[in-house]
C-alpha cells in the first residue's frame, strides 16, 4: 500500500506555535502549482509502479487553493500513477476559506475526505494561537460540510491550551461528539524552538503551557472518546470503525509514501528523503529540472526504532514476531527484555506476542518508545 502527500505551503498568516513550512503569502502559488506538477512527472518512479490507496494535500493550508488547482494535480497525478477509483483523497481545509460554494465545486473533484483545522470551539482559545477563524466560523465550516455530503469528515482540535479549562475541553469533545463527525484528531499543545509562542511565552506576554492540565486533558479525552464508541486506533487518532485513516495508517504501518513539494517528507521501505525546505528554490526545480533534497539510508537500528516508535503508538501494537523476522532475533530479544519493565509498571500489555501501550502508558508513550530504541 503506498500513498502521496502533496505539501502546500501557503497560510494567511502564521499561528504562533506552527513549526511546518509554511509562508504567508500566496504571490507564489499559481508557479508552486507549475512546479508540484513537473515533481510529480518527474517523481513517477519513485513508487515503483504500487498502486496508489491514498492522496493528502497537506500544509501549510490546501484549501487556498482553487478547486481548478487541486484538479489540475489531481489529474496530473492520475496521468503519472496507477490509481484506483477508490482511492482515499484527503484535503486539509481552514475554517475561514469554506464557502458553500467552494464545498459544492469541491464535491465535483475527487476530494473525498476533509480535514478541518478547528482546534477549538473557543475564541479565546483560537485567539491564544493566533488561527485566523472564529469559533463561529468553526461552526458554520463543519455544518456546511456535513450538509455538501463530506460524511467523510475529521477535525482537528488541540488540548492543553493555557485558556482552556477542563470544562472548556470537555465542551468542545462534547461540540464534537454533537456534529456526528467519525474521526477526530486530538493534539497536546507543544512548544516547539523558534516558534512565536516560544518566544511570546519566553517574553512573558502569552501563559506558559502546563504538563499536568495536558495529562489532565488526555485522560478526559481518552474517557469521553471511548465512553461514544470510538476507538482510539492512534495516540492522537479516535474514530469510529470504517472511518480510520488510511493515509495516515501508511505511515503507522510502514508504508511507502511520496512527498511532493517544499518541504515534504519520502519513504520506500530503505531510503527516506525529505524536499528542501524553501519555496524560491522548491520553484527552481522546473528550470533545473530537478529536486532539491537530502536523503538518507536508513540503518538496520534506525528502521527497528522508526518501527517501534510509530507501531507502538497504534492500536494495532508494536509485533514481535515482525520485528524477528525483519530485523532478527537480536532485535526481538532486546525489545522484550527492554518492555519487561514497563509491563510489570502497568505500562505496556504483551498480548499474542504483540505491544500495548495501557492507558497509563499512552501518557508515557514517547518516553516508552525511546527506552526501546537501539
Ligand atoms: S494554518 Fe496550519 S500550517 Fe498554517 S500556520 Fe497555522 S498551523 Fe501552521
Amino acid at each position: 500500500m503506498a500513498g502521496i502527500y502533496l505539501h502546500i505551503p501557503f497560510c494567511k498568516q502564521k499561528c504562533h506555535y506552527c513549526n511546518f513550512f509554511s509562508i504567508a503569502s500566496v504571490k507564489s502559488k499559481s508557479s508552486f502549482v507549475d512546479a508540484v506538477c513537473a515533481e510529480i512527472e518527474m517523481q513517477k518512479n519513485y513508487l515503483q509502479n504500487q498502486e496508489i490507496r491514498t492522496i493528502y494535500f497537506g500544509g501549510g493550508t490546501p484549501s487556498m487553493l482553487s478547486i481548478s488547482e487541486l484538479n489540475r494535480i489531481i489529474q496530473q497525478l492520475h496521468d503519472h500513477f496507477t490509481i484506483p477509483d477508490d482511492v482515499e483523497i484527503t484535503l486539509e481545509a481552514n475554517p475561514d476559506d469554506i464557502t458553500v460554494d467552494y464545498l459544492t465545486a469541491l464535491r465535483q473533484s475527487k476530494v473525498n475526505r476533509l480535514s478541518m483545522g478547528i482546534q477549538s470551539f473557543y475564541d479565546d482559545d483560537l485567539h491564544y494561537l493566533n488561527r485566523v477563524h472564529s469559533s463561529n466560523q468553526a461552526v458554520a465550516a463543519i455544518e456546511q460540510s456535513k450538509k455538501a455530503g463530506f460524511d467523510n469528515l475529521t477535525i482537528d482540535l488541540i488540548y492543553g491550551i493555557p485558556t482552556l479549562t477542563d470544562e472548556k475541553w470537555k465542551a468542545n469533545i462534547e461540540s464534537f461528539l454533537q456534529f456526528g463527525i467519525n474521526h477526530l484528531s486530538a493534539y497536546a499543545l507543544t512548544v516547539e524552538a523558534k516558534t512565536a509562542l516560544s518566544h511570546l511565552i519566553g517574553k512573558g506576554n502569552l501563559p506558559p503551557v502546563d504538563e499536568q492540565q495536558s495529562i489532565r486533558h488526555f485522560n478526559i479525552l481518552m474517557e469521553q472518546m471511548e465512553a461514544n464508541g470510538f476507538v482510539h486506533y492512534e495516540i492522537s487518532n479516535f474514530a469510529k470503525p470504517g472511518f480510520y485513516s488510511r493515509h495516515n495508517s501508511i505511515y503507522w504501518l510502514g508504508g511507502h509514501y511520496l512527498g511532493l513539494g517544499p518541504s515534504a517528507h519520502s519513504f520506500n521501505g530503505v531510503s527516506r528523503q525529505w524536499n528542501v525546505s524553501n519555496l524560491s528554490q522548491y520553484l527552481k526545480l522546473q528550470d533545473e529540472k530537478t529536486v532539491l533534497f537530502e536523503a538518507e539510508i536508513l540503518t538496520m537500528e534506525q528502521q527497528y526504532n522508526e518501527y517501534v516508535m510509530t507501531s507502538l503508538r497504534t492500536s494495532w501494537g508494536c509485533d514481535l514476531e515482525h520485528i524477528r523476522n525483519v530485523f532478527g532475533e537480536y532485535f526481538e530479544l532486546y525489545c522484550r527484555k527492554i518492555a519487561e519493565k514497563y509491563i510489570k509498571q502497568d505500562k505496556l500489555l504483551l498480548k499474542e506476542n504483540r505491544l500495548f501501550l495501557t492507558q497509563t502508558g499512552k501518557l508515557f508513550a514517547d518516553g516508552i518508545a525511546s527506552d526501546l530504541f537501539k
